[in-house]
């Protein structure tokens, strides 16, 4: 099972608390950018953790959304 992360730049308020919750997998840039992977479960935290909700997950596999 792979979860990929999807950053929307328009809602993200680039205070880091994704790359807080996972540096493996975000970087802040101007936004957070995607630069890695990991554990579906460290993907889902993150984006969890997103005060904007400007992170979207979907399951690789199967192509569907798995948040928000
Ligand atoms: S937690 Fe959300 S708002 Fe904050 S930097 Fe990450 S994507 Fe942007």
């Amino acid at each position: 099972m792979t979860y990929v992360p999807v950053v929307d730049p328009y809602e993200c308020s680039a205070h880091g608390d994704c790359v807080e919750v996972a540096p493996e997998v975000f970087q802040l840039e101007d936004v957070a950018v995607v630069i890695g992977s990991g554990p579906p479960e460290l993907i889902l935290k993150a984006a969890e953790s997103c005060p904007a909700v400007a992170i979207s997950v979907v399951d690789d596999e199967t192509g569907e959304a798995v948040f928000p």
